[in-house]
């Protein structure tokens, strides 16, 4: 049975350090525009929360969700959680943990259907190992191990998302 482990991967404190050190990027960047932060739900709303609060640039925030179909993880459709403008506009999309690439560049593809203006990828957590689909991220918080992680957002089976650092499963 899966267990929490009691190490910790990255510790609260780690994780403001790189968020700072992100939204300092991300705020020069996007000078003298206004940003649209994309929340893929549920895993990245803790990363959100804590990036939209050390940017100094104008931001608006939408939700979406991904679900998966029944048979395997491939993405079947996007579902907006308020349709919200894309067509023009800077759009950040934050993503909590690019694993395979699978999810991320489904996105991509539908969202530049609507013509953004740009279109940007922010992953906190990078499993490079995983990788499927060739993709990169354009801010990566912290490239790691291939574990299954939880905390900062991050469940398993709905639990531990409330934990303030990011820990793993031990199977
Ligand atoms: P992929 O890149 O494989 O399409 O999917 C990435 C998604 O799978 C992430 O957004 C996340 O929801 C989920 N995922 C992948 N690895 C982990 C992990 O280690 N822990 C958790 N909690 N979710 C993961
Ligand atoms: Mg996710």
């Amino acid at each position: 049975m899966a267990e929490l482990s009691k190490e910790v991967l990255l510790t609260a404190e780690q994780l403001a350090k790189r968020i700072e050190e992100l939204a300092e990027e991300i705020s020069r960047d996007y000078q003298g525009r206004t940003l649209t932060a994309v929340c893929i739900l549920k895993g990245s709303f803790v990363t959100l929360a804590d990036l939209i609060r050390k940017l100094t640039c104008p931001v608006s925030c939408e939700f979406i969700r991904v679900s998966l179909s029944d048979e395997n993880d491939t993405p079947r459709e996007v579902q907006y959680t308020t349709p919200f403008e894309i067509a023009g506009k800077d759009i950040l999309l934050i993503e909590d943990i690019l694993d395979t690439g699978v999810t991320l560049n489904y996105l991509i593809n539908q969202l530049s259907e609507s013509g953004p203006r740009s279109l940007r990828v922010l992953v906190l957590l990078d499993k490079s190992e995983a990788r499927k689909v060739e993709i990169e991220a354009d801010y990566t918080g912290f490239k790691i191990p291939n574990r299954f992680v939880v905390g900062y957002g991050l469940d398993f089976n709905e639990r531990y998302r409330e934990l303030p650092y990011i820990t793993w499963m031990k199977s």
